[in-house]
């Protein structure tokens, strides 16, 4: 192995940071040997906050109506060949309710940028979820809101909101979404989240058109300073009827080396191995599990919507991505030595006890 990646990868083991030319030196030159080091490191990393657990989420894809136009995206609002969807708030709930039955305490609503969705009808389902499930937790994933819109939708009791910042680049972000939509408002968003209170979750896809080792460096430095409570990454896949169509999937093994660097900057994020990485090889959710991801995000839609919530070419949804195959799931992650946690699974606070300090304030 190259002498130098191997010190950045002892850095970064042992300070969880790097600075951003390292990150870049270290994504040009990971050979073979530097992304075995970086997984062995990662899984050791997580195994001292997480043990082998892997924690699942009932992910419903609410609905595929969006204002947006990402470039990459399959739902975005100019392919008119996308067969449109909504799910009622009752359909909603009843994908709950199934997903409780089948042991899912944390239910994922994402959906595009759909007007339908106003802060009432989303309070209204997220008080109906948390009153039918007191023991759940939700996270929401509904794109670029206000933030009174995100205070309203946390006062009604969700728990999480994930908003992947897509790229750290202003002009990549640019590359990859029209002028109307911009880094910085992205940027605003996430920080009103984390200001309001949510765990929040921020992440990128790899390989994504125009993308360079610098950009991704500028990911991991963004991460590593915003300090998201989850992150979730997947290589880009090309959607047909986007004009990224002919663009290059984005590799799995790169998105592994990702994810178990990320692991090493924040031992204790919530870090799924993404339906993404699960579409591009066979094996690819559990090669993400052993590179350092904890988390699996089964698809609780009801069936009839699935293939409609088509973000890119040949999304799976069957098989152990299917909510109801949980038992598949969970004897493929008891084979890679893994145990699939019932629980809503939050985020471990790792808090360095000062005995002294604590032991004062008490007396004062
Ligand atoms: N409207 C919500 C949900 C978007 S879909 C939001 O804005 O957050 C969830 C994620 O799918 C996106 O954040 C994007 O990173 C990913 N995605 C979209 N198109 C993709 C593609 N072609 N390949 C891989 N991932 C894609």
């Amino acid at each position: 192995m190259d002498k130098k990646d191997l010190i950045l990868i002892e850095k970064l083991e042992k300070e969880h940071s790097l600075l951003l030319s390292e990150y870049e030196y270290l994504i040009e030159n990971l050979t073979d040997d530097a992304i075995a080091l970086l997984a062995e490191k990662a899984v050791s990393a997580r195994k001292k906050v997480y043990k082998n657990h892997v924690y699942i989420r009932g992910l419903i894809e609410i609905s595929n109506i969006c204002k947006n136009d990402c470039y990459y995206c399959g739902i975005r609002r100019s392919n008119t060949a996308c067969n449109r969807y909504r799910l009622t708030p009752d359909e909603i709930l009843s994908c709950c309710r199934a997903g409780y039955e089948l042991g899912f305490r944390t239910f994922v609503l994402q959906g595009g940028e759909d007007k339908y969705f106003s802060d009432d009808v989303v309070c209204d389902i997220v008080l109906k979820i948390k009153e039918n499930h007191p023991d759940c937790a939700v996270t929401l994933s509904l794109g670029e809101r206000s933030k009174e819109s995100y205070q309203r939708l946390y006062d009604a009791g969700a728990d999480r909101y994930l908003l992947r910042h897509e790229t750290a680049d202003d002009k990549h972000y640019g590359f990859l979404h029209p002028d109307e939509m911009s880094f910085k408002n992205r940027i605003a968003c996430l920080k009103n989240l984390k200001e309001i209170g949510y765990q929040v979750g921020c992440g990128f896809m790899v390989g994504s058109p125009g993308q360079k080792a610098e950009h991704l460096a500028k990911d991991l430095k963004f991460i590593e300073e915003f300090k998201p409570d989850m992150c979730g990454i997947g290589p880009f896949v090309p959607h047909h009827a986007t004009k990224f169509a002919d663009e290059k999937t984005g590799s799995a093994k790169l998105t592994c080396a990702l994810l178990s660097i990320i692991r090493l900057i924040s031992p204790n994020i919530l870090l799924p191995s993404t339906t993404a990485l699960g579409t591009i090889l066979a094996d690819g959710r559990e090669r993400g599990i052993l590179a350092g991801a904890n988390v699996v995000m089964p698809n609780l839609s009801p069936e009839s919507v699935r293939k409609k919530y088509e973000l890119y070419n040949n999304k799976i949804s069957e098989g152990p991505e299917a909510a109801e195959q949980k038992d598949e799931l969970v004897k493929r992650m008891k084979e890679i030595g893994y145990e699939v946690i019932t629980d809503r699974g939050d985020i471990k606070k790792v808090v360095q006890k000062n005995v002294h300090t604590t032991q004062g304030k008490e007396k004062a």
